[in-house]
């Protein structure tokens, strides 16, 4: 993806009058949206995933709801997703994170804080470039450059955020990165006291790179501190 193309953004939401103020701010941002209204559709357009940056994915929808097409979605290669739910519940919040979504917004939420988000889940997907480098830990091995991992030879799909948190980990491999850091850096400053996305972020990394992941040795617990790459430099 490069920075000059627009982002491609699909608003999924049964909701007709909520779903055209969405799709519209969006257009008016300069994004190039599209449209779902209900499960079906949404995920028909979604299997083609190089078609859309960001998914805005209601949960409450007829026929399929926004779990079943998170569910479907993980693993994959896939679009950011920003789930919005009109529960609000902490419960769902951490559901939808667990699930592989990238950011959860509560109903109701203006056009201003949909926008932010939108430009918070761009900056994470479309990092500069620069940084490259490969990081080696056990059978783990995270080419920077290259944006991809491998255990044992074999590549490990990571959603974009998981990317991202392992990424800035394995940058400072050794060296223990804080929450706030990690949230700010990973996340946007906006984000910093988000602890709950780090800690589902975390194990969700273990599940995937650690070969026992209650005890880790790629995605390290530092005390109350914050994380790290590894063994301590
Ligand atoms: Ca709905």
């Amino acid at each position: 993806m490069t920075d000059e193309r627009r982002a491609r953004i699909l608003v999924v939401e049964d909701d007709a009058a909520l779903r055209e103020v969405l799709a519209g701010a969006l257009d008016s941002a300069g994004y190039e949206t599209s449209i779902a209204a209900h499960g079906i559709t949404a995920s028909q357009m979604l299997r083609d995933p190089e078609a859309i940056d960001i998914v805005l994915l209601d949960i409450g929808l007829p026929f399929v709801d926004g779990w079943q097409i998170l569910e479907h979605m993980d693993n994959q290669q896939r679009p950011a997703v920003i789930v919005i739910s009109a529960r609000g519940e902490e419960t769902d919040k951490v559901r939808a994170l667990d699930l592989g979504a990238d950011d959860y917004l509560a109903k109701p939420f203006g056009a201003d804080e949909l926008l932010a988000r939108v430009r918070a889940v761009l900056r994470r997907v479309r990092p500069p470039d620069g940084a490259g480098g490969i990081v080696v830990r056990g059978s783990v091995r995270v080419d920077l450059g290259a944006r991809s991992v491998t255990r044992g030879g074999v590549e490990v799909r990571l959603s974009p955020t998981e990317w991202l948190l392992l990424a800035e980990l394995a940058r400072n491999a050794g060296a223990t990165l804080d929450h706030r850091t990690l949230l700010q850096r990973v996340w946007g400053p906006q984000y910093a006291d988000e602890r709950n996305y780090l800690r589902t972020f975390a194990q969700r990394l273990r599940v995937k790179l650690e070969d026992d992941p209650a005890h880790p040795d790629i995605v390290v617990t530092v005390g109350r501190q914050g994380y790290r790459f590894g063994p301590p430099r």
